[in-house]
Order: structure tokens, then C-alpha cells, then sequence
């Protein structure tokens, strides 16, 4: 498909001169509105369900979509959207709360790496490792609870934690996964209206948690954080695509241009049957032909 441009837009593969105020959350390109975009949408969504299929059927490689947001930036919607009509069977949603018990007794990939996708499936990531540089950054109080001997809390913990998570994910491509990430960028001003239908709509109440509210005070720490994991784990392999979320519609667009581009980038194709399979196929074929 010809969506690779809008793909490139948003893809950070260099850190060096990131910059987030360089991004608008309300871009939507050259596009007008979310009818103006639906066709192109669907036409992705139909692409992502047939490479899905051969990625499965070949087993070979990992597709692993990483998912990260402050509350609210649609990032269950877009999962949704996204994902939708592509084989379950084929792709695991994998959400990450606060660590439980059992998981801070081990160090802070572990959790993420027992749900890696195995060969031939989707793994996505609604929150991921990136928290340990985000909300543990912003609260640092949580790596109290996060049980690591004292000596090990240095001045270089984030710098260590960037440099940790970058050879895993080059670890990850070497090994045959794919990884995209996805920071939906969502403005201050649009949270703050989501925030208020979750209030006003009865069918959004069940979505609000006082907590966001609370979260809200630390925006500005959390941009910096974002920006800093930007420009720490921004790689070739594993880019990071600021993708522009105060517009539902294109935040959507963007993901799955991104997800079919990953895709169309593996040369996918259902595994060719060489002259023994061929021999066992034809010997089957004659067999249920000749018994009734
Ligand atoms: P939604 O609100 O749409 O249901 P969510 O992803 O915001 O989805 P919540 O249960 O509201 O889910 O929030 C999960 C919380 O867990 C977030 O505040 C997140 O920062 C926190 N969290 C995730 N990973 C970690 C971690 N490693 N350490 C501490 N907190 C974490
Ligand atoms: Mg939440």
C-alpha cells in the first residue's frame, strides 16, 4: 500500500535532536476528517488482516506493537481499531498495571518478556517497560517499592535503564521480532474534555478513575519523560512514532499505516510447497477421492 509517507511522518529513528514541541497533537495532515479517512483506514485494516495471515502460516517472524500514552489518548480505541478483524488466534493483547507482588521479585523485563509474541503472531503492549522510565521517573518514590539493594540506585539509574532496554529490543530484531512504538500524543487541553464526557456521558463513567485526575498535576513531568525515552531508545529497528491524538480518527490512520508498513517491510508470503509436499498432498487428494 501507499501509506508509507504517512508511516515516515511520525517515526523518530534518531533521538539526537528530539525535540516533542517539534509535534503537533492535533495534526491530521493533509487530511480533512475522519470520513475523509475511512476509506483509506478500512483498506489498511483489510491489508493488516491478510499480512497477519501469512505471517502466521510462515512462523518465522514477531510482530511486537508497543503502546504508551498519557490517560485517555485513545490508546484502547486505536488497539481496537486497529487489530480489528485480524485473527485472534494470531495476536495477544497484553495490558500493564502496577507490578504485583510476585512480579517485583524480579528485575523489571521480566514481566514483558514472558508475554513476548512467539513466531508468527501480534503482540501488543497496551503500557510496557517504558513505565519503569516514566512513571517510576515522575514518582520516583515507586522504586522504593521496587525491592532493589540501595547501592544500586545511582545517579545514572535512567541513563542504565535506556541503555537496558535498548540492547533488549536490539536483542529482540536480532531474534526475528519486530518491534514499533507508539507514543499517542495527546494535548493537555483534550484530555482535560475526555476527561469531562467520562464525568458527563453515563455510558463514559465507568472509565473514569480519580486517580487520572491526580496524574493530570505531573503533565509537564511526564512530557519531559516521554521526551527523554524519545530520545534514549529511538533506534532504526525499534522507532518510535509520536503519533498525533487529539484526533481519534487520524490517530487510528496512523497506527495502521505504521502496522502494514512494518508488515510489507518482512517480503510475507505463505511457505512454498517443495516436490516431497507436493507428493503427500497429491497421495492425500487421491485417497479421500477414492474411499467414500
Ligand atoms: P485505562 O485507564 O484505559 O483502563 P490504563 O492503562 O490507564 O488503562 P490503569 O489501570 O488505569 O490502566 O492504569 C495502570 C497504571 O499502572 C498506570 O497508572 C501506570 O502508570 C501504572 N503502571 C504500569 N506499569 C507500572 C510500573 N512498572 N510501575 C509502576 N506503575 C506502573
Ligand atoms: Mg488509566
Amino acid at each position: 500500500m501507499k501509506t508509507d509517507k504517512l508511516a515516515h511522518k511520525f517515526r523518530v529513528e534518531s533521538g539526537k535532536n528530539f525535540k516533542l514541541k517539534d509535534f503537533d497533537p492535533e495534526d491530521t495532515g493533509h487530511w480533512r476528517s475522519k470520513e475523509h479517512a475511512e476509506e483509506t483506514l478500512q483498506k489498511c485494516i483489510a491489508c493488516t488482516v491478510d499480512l497477519q495471515d501469512k505471517l502466521y502460516a510462515q512462523d518465522q517472524w514477531a510482530l511486537l506493537l508497543i503502546f504508551q500514552a498519557m490517560d485517555a489518548a485513545g490508546k484502547d480505541g486505536a488497539i481496537k481499531h486497529v487489530m480489528s478483524g485480524v485473527n485472534p488466534q494470531g495476536c495477544q493483547v497484553y495490558s500493564f498495571k502496577t507490578p504485583s507482588e510476585p512480579e517485583l521479585q524480579h528485575d523489571f523485563l521480566w514481566r514483558t518478556t514472558r508475554n513476548l509474541p512467539e513466531r508468527g503472531h501480534i503482540g501488543i503492549f497496551n503500557r510496557s517497560y517504558y513505565e519503569e522510565v516514566l512513571v517510576v521517573r515522575v514518582h520516583p518514590e515507586i522504586l522504593k517499592s521496587q525491592k532493589l539493594p540501595d547501592e544500586l540506585i545511582g545517579k545514572n539509574l535512567w541513563e542504565q535503564r535506556f541503555e537496558d532496554i535498548r540492547s533488549f529490543e536490539r536483542h529482540m530484531t536480532r531474534s526475528g521480532t519486530v518491534i514499533r512504538k507508539f507514543f499517542l500524543h495527546v494535548s493537555k487541553k483534550e484530555q482535560k474534555k475526555r476527561f469531562l464526557a467520562r464525568l458527563e456521558e453515563p455510558e463514559k463513567n465507568w472509565k473514569f478513575s480519580a486517580g487520572d485526575i491526580h496524574e493530570r498535576k505531573y503533565w509537564d513531568d511526564y512530557q519531559n519523560a516521554y521526551e527523554e525515552m524519545i530520545r534514549n531508545t529511538s533506534s532504526e529497528d525499534a522507532p518510535w512514532y509520536v503519533v498525533p491524538a487529539d484526533n481519534k480518527w487520524f490517530t487510528r490512520l496512523v497506527v495502521s499505516t505504521v502496522v502494514v508498513d512494518a508488515l510489507e517491510s518482512l517480503n510475507l508470503a505463505y511457505p512454498k510447497v517443495d516436490d516431497a509436499k507436493r507428493k503427500e498432498l497429491d497421495a492425500a487428494k487421491k485417497l479421500l477421492i477414492s474411499k467414500k
